[in-house]
């Protein structure tokens, strides 16, 4: 295997630099789209890296999968069976740390695939976590607060034996906040004994952190600020577009227009919005007009276009920040921007990325972009095991050294080995938790058996 020069850490062991260079032919795919896309962006770092089939399935392979009944009495009083999981990818370089989410659309291909992501990210960022996800199988719309809370404690009181402050660490995902967050900590601690570092993204009252609620967002485009300082530019006059509107797509929007960035056009799952004439969309009112309205739609002065209009638009920077495949092969050959910012996990399909390289657009990976959020988690894990409290200029400046320092070793590798950011995001966290299963000895294991 080949070590990553560019990195200055210890080179990967001679047991694993014996290996021969293979395509990952073992690593198993699940059947859905995102699956495939995790599949393909390993395997691109993998060859890039020499990683042997074994040590790639090893990798790739999750430590821990669950898949539980969550029964919650309905406020009708019949009853009803969710389906949830919790998904512990890996605990190489520290406890499993990812979000809970409440959709539809989680099944164990999805979920696998994104706690796998968790894995790379906090690895690329260098925080001291492993990767994780959950989710219940339900549509939280339609349910109420008191049906929501006593299907969260019962997902907790049926994963509390797995989760935990050294073992898996939840945090909010799509349909899940702070409240969420509040009852998992409430449901944990009165099995384990007060427990802050169980969860993070808590109310402040609970030991939340000044900031967590908008980090993924602010990281996002503090991401993109460094992107365009590397190309000599600022945010100042940048024209963005956002697929998505909610705590990441609005705190990116809010940094942005702070920074002196215009955001042009916005959309959400109810349909998009293009800012009529000169004037950028104005961000605090939108997202007073979301508070009130529960959508963009309808924003006093915009122009209602649908979202296939909104992905095609002329602009300078497009963030895809709602859910996963929002760019597939039918839409990226439509895409105007010059940059790509990944608010979102696994917007880009494998398709969709090549279209995307061909056509030299830039695009900075989740992986990256998106990792301001379990930063400032891993910032309130510290504080609540040391009992402090940090001021918010603290986990801003913070947060934007981890997400700068990633970023300059991101572009570092690219350039040095002439590949996209993706790759060399992929091939820096890859090797990273390679180098920490050697160090455990796992990867000697896995080698041996094979
Ligand atoms: P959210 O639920 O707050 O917002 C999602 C937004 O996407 C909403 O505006 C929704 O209307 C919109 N949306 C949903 N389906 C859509 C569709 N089909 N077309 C257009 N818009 C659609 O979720 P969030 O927390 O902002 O997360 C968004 C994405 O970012 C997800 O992929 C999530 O995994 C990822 N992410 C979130 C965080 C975080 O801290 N919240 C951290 C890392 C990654």
């Amino acid at each position: 295997m080949q070590s990553l020069q560019v990195i200055d850490t210890p080179k990967l062991s001679k047991v694993q630099a014996l290996h021969e260079p293979k395509v990952s032919d073992t690593a198993s795919i699940g059947g859905t789209l995102v699956a495939q896309t995790a599949h393909h962006n390993f395997s691109l770092a993998a060859q890039q890296l020499g990683l042997s089939a074994d040590q790639q399935l090893l990798l790739r392979t999750p430590f821990r999968e669950v898949k539980l009944s969550v029964p919650v009495q309905m406020d009708d009083g019949s009853l009803r069976v969710f389906t949830g999981y919790r998904i512990q990818h890996s605990g190489a370089r520290g406890p499993a740390k990812g979000g809970i989410r409440f959709h539809p659309s989680v099944d164990a291909g999805e979920m696998e695939a994104l706690a796998e992501i968790m894995t790379w990210k906090t690895a690329l960022v260098d925080i001291p976590f492993g990767g994780a996800k959950g989710g219940i199988a339900c549509d939280p719309t339609k349910l109420s607060a008191g049906e929501l809370e006593r299907m969260t404690r019962r997902y907790v009181s049926r994963i509390h034996r797995l989760i935990g402050p050294f073992r898996d660490i939840p945090a909010p995902d799509v349909n899940t906040n702070a409240q969420v967050m509040a009852w998992i900590l409430d449901e944990y601690s009165s099995r384990h004994g007060y427990s802050p570092a169980c969860v993070t993204s808590k109310p402040i009252e609970l030991g939340g952190i000044r900031g967590r609620a908008a980090a993924t967002g602010t990281g996002v485009g503090m991401v993109l600020e460094e992107h365009m300082k590397a190309r000599g530019r600022s945010l100042s006059g940048l024209r963005v577009v956002i697929q998505g509107f909610g705590n990441v797509g609005s705190n990116a929007a809010a940094f942005i227009e702070e920074h002196g960035g215009e955001i042009i056009a916005v959309g959400d799952v109810n349909g998009a919005i293009l800012s009529s004439g000169s004037r950028p969309l104005r961000v605090h009112d939108l997202i007073e007009h979301v508070q009130l309205t529960g959508s963009v739609v309808g924003f006093p002065g915009a122009v209602a276009i649908d979202n296939e209009e909104l992905i095609a638009l002329p602009c300078d920077v497009l963030i895809p920040a709602a859910l996963e495949n929002a760019l597939t092969e039918n839409n990226a050959g439509d895409v105007r921007a010059s940059v790509i910012v990944e608010g979102a996990n696994l917007p880009t399909t494998a398709a969709a990325d090549r279209i995307l390289r061909d056509r030299k657009i830039d695009v900075i990976p989740d992986l990256l972009a998106n990792a301001g959020g379990v930063i400032a988690s891993y910032f309130e894990w510290t504080q609540n095991l040391q009992q402090t409290q940090w001021p918010l200029d603290k986990v801003n400046r913070q947060l934007r050294a981890y997400l700068n320092r990633a970023y300059r070793a991101v572009r570092k590798v690219a350039e040095g080995r002439d590949i996209s950011l993706r790759e060399a995001a992929w091939l820096i966290a890859i090797d990273r938790v390679a180098r920490a299963e050697a160090l455990r000895g796992a990867m000697r294991t896995g080698n041996a058996r094979a």
